[in-house]
């Protein structure tokens, strides 16, 4: 058991964070999307501590996040065809590119693939960390595998308290979905995993339609089909909640019977839904079990924009729990 502290989003705060990596810990940290755990990327030691405070399968790769390109050159390759997406950097964009063959990265970290997956955090106390430490941070999402993502501190201690080194408490994250994530193959790119980028952007930047991976050659690995679960059973584009459900909205609010009720965005705005979709599981599933409601029905959401990631991570929060699927995008 590890005292976990709670740390302030100052001066003090960053350079005990970074004390932390330098010492081979882990440390939670905001970012844009959601709350990361961090530690030293190319320490093995460091590494496996992710994956214990996480207990994540370790077939499952990490992203490696960097403060700026030049950091991110001496860990990949970027080809010219990813040219079009680099100014939509720094941001919720995750790119899998070949590793050089001299990057320093612990093994731990790919799983053993030949590629890296790489981000540029645009979150301002994420760019303070990676500077202050000064190397390149592997950071899944700062919760218990298989769990709802962490968009707070509180969030994070809620799931981690005793197995991490500190958390730094930055507020709640701006998009509150995690990073879209793209590969290429011989043919173009892939949408991996889509995330806070929406699709349509990324297709407007390169002016090429995105593809899904249909094989499992360049699907992202270690996508388990039941994630971000809670403890109640999920119905998903429902029309209105049973008596026997708590109700999780968008847009209009049909009448809940049960009395439970929380509305992801009352103006069915998708950005404000992604915003308040992990917290609003977290508070739904919360108060459903204080009701004794075993689901939650959950409204329809667009399939377009943010829509495409808010219903991916729905669909998993309902999925049966513990099945291990094949590799899939969305
Ligand atoms: P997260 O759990 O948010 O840290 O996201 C990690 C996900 O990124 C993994 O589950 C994979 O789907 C994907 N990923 C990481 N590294 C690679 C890689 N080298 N190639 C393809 N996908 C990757
Ligand atoms: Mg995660």
């Amino acid at each position: 058991m590890l005292k976990t502290e709670l740390l302030r989003p100052d001066a003090g705060g960053i350079a005990a964070a970074a004390a932390h990596l330098q010492a081979a810990g882990t440390v939670a940290f905001p970012t844009e999307t959601v709350y990361g755990l961090g530690a030293d990327a190319r320490s093995d030691a460091a590494v496996a501590g992710i994956f214990a405070a996480k207990d994540r399968p370790r077939f499952n790769p990490l992203i490696v996040h960097v403060a700026d390109l030049d950091a991110m050159r001496v860990l990949v390759e970027i080809p010219p065809a990813a040219t079009p997406f680099l100014p939509l950097l720094p941001g919720p964009l995750t790119l899998v590119l070949p590793r050089r063959a001299g990057a320093q990265i612990s093994p731990l970290v790919t799983a053993g693939l030949e590629s890296l997956a790489i981000r540029i955090p645009a979150h301002r106390l994420a760019q303070r960390l990676l500077t202050a430490f000064g190397g390149p941070l592997a950071a899944p999402s700062a919760n218990p595998s298989g769990k709802v993502s962490a968009t707070t501190a509180a969030h994070v201690m809620a799931g981690l308290n005793g197995r991490i080194s500190a958390v730094v408490d930055g507020g709640a994250c701006a998009v509150g979905l995690e990073s879209t994530i793209i590969g290429f193959d011989e043919q173009g790119w892939l949408l991996l995993r889509p995330g806070g980028v929406p699709v349509e952007v990324l297709e407007a930047a390169s002016g090429q339609p995105m593809r899904r991976p249909t094989g499992t050659k360049l699907a992202a690995p270690g996508q388990l089909a039941s994630h971000y679960a809670p403890e109640a059973l999920m119905r998903l584009n429902a029309d209105a909640p049973e008596p026997d459900e708590a109700w999780l909205g968008f847009g209009p609010d049909p009448a809940a019977p049960s009395g439970v009720a929380i509305n992801l965005s009352p103006k069915a705005d998708l950005t404000e839904a992604a915003a308040a979709l992990f917290a609003a599981l977290r508070k739904v599933d919360t108060r459903a079990q204080a009701a004794n409601l075993r689901r939650i029905a959950v409204a329809k959401i667009p399939q377009t924009g943010l829509g495409l990631a808010i219903n991916d991570r729905l669909r998993r929060a309902a999925a049966p729990r513990d099945m291990p699927v094949t590799p899939r995008a969305s």
